[in-house]
């Protein structure tokens, strides 16, 4: 088992801060040298170089049709907070507690659920412990796990680009003394593809006693097969587990920083020891609030989604390019020929898909728009690729 190589969404391209650079201007790709190495923390995703405003995006997974009108009315209310370190929250803890069936003090606020796997990282990988999981997936986990110089074993995906639970269990029997944490996103992103009920409940009960699973559950809300399922019951039943959540994808609250973690009381504590927990801000934690009461707002945009995906999936493959079964807000569809320069034809025409992930080099990873968005993409499709 090597622990591992490889190649991450920031080292990758030098940095999300450029991608349009990456996008526009050639940049050199050196992939059998690239190391996961510590992200460049100065900020937020940037797209220097682009024309931000009329750019179609499409490369980040975001929700682009924005907040709803529940989410917007409450964080301008809560604007009135601006200046007060105590004020009132909205209830947010107690309501996800009650939503997901268990005590607040298994609930831990982050500005983004990438705070809450910074905080997984930081509090699991002590004393040279290692992240283990699959690649590609959301790669910013190993890229914190760098961070503080613990390594990550990462598996290929098995067969039809599929999480190898049975793999992942043999390397956590063989790697056991050294595996800090088990990562697993499900949906995975960038495949889109899930990982079922029975298959986590496989790798719960086969895993060596006491390891620790954070389960990344950024897309949960597109999911329409009856085989997935979320992991947060497993919380009840005081099993090593985390669950990683998100505003950022249903709510359309990406910028405003704000996801959690539901998990046994003792990871919960742990985490927010170094959490501080003064991240997540006023606003956030309103708009949160009201998305959570908002459940139609959130059917209404969770169909759009998933109907816009079909029909664009869809018509990729009348033309003739079948797309990985996606269950998320986005879908890898396969070019038959190599992505970076298609990304970059792409980038060209004013639409930023998603980058290459590595060892996917024929694979586009593209988000769902609107369906103006959609419309012009596959507009380019046809230029570009048919
Ligand atoms: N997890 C996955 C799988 C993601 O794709 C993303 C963002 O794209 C995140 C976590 C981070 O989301 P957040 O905005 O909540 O930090």
């Amino acid at each position: 088992m090597k622990s591992t190589i490889a190649l991450n969404r920031r080292k990758f391209m030098g940095g999300i801060a450029a991608l349009a650079g990456y996008c526009t201007l050639a940049p050199q790709f050196d992939l059998p040298a690239q190391q996961v190495r510590p992200r460049r923390r100065s900020g937020p995703p940037m797209m220097e170089g682009a024309d931000y405003e009329n750019s179609i995006k499409l490369c980040f997974n975001e929700n682009s049709f924005g907040p709803p009108p529940s989410v917007m009315q409450a964080m301008t209310q809560a604007f009135k907070y601006a200046g007060r370190y105590a004020y009132p929250d909205g209830g947010l803890v107690p309501a996800l507690a009650a939503l997901h069936g268990v005590s607040p003090d298994n609930i831990l606020l982050g500005a983004g659920s990438s705070e809450i796997l910074e905080l997984a990282a930081n509090t699991l990988l002590g004393g040279h412990k290692k992240v283990l999981g699959v690649e590609p997936t959301f790669s910013t986990v190993y890229e914190y796990a760098a961070g503080i110089e613990a390594d990550s074993i990462r598996l290929p995906l098995g067969e039809e680009y599929r999480t190898d639970i049975p793999a992942v269990i043999r390397a956590a029997k063989e790697n056991r003394k050294d595996i800090g944490f088990v990562y697993l996103c499900n949906p995975n992103n960038p495949t889109g593809l899930i990982v079922t009920k029975q298959e986590i409940k496989q790798l719960l009960d086969g895993l060596p006693e006491g390891i620790p699973v954070l389960i990344d559950e950024a897309y949960h809300h597109f999911v329409e097969d009856p085989q997935y399922a979320t992991s947060t019951p497993y919380v009840a039943e005081g099993r090593p587990v985390i669950i990683a959540r998100t505003f950022s994808k249903i709510a359309a609250l990406a910028g405003m920083r704000i996801g959690y973690a539901v998990a046994p009381e003792p990871f919960i504590e742990k985490m927010g020891v170094r959490s501080g927990g003064m991240h997540v801000n006023a606003l956030a934690k309103w708009g949160a609030a009201a998305s959570l009461k908002d459940v139609e707002g959130q059917n209404q945009v969770r169909s759009k989604i998933i109907a816009t995906r079909k029909k664009t999936t869809a018509e990729l493959e009348s033309l003739g390019f079948k797309s990985l079964p996606s269950e998320a807000n986005f879908f890898m569809v396969a070019l038959k020929r190599p992505v970076i320069a298609v990304i970059r034809e792409f980038a060209r025409k004013g639409i930023l898909v998603g980058r290459p992930f590595p060892p996917m080099m024929e694979h586009m990873r593209v988000s769902v728009g609107t369906d103006d968005d959609m419309a012009r993409f596959l507009a380019a499709f046809k230029q570009i690729v048919v």
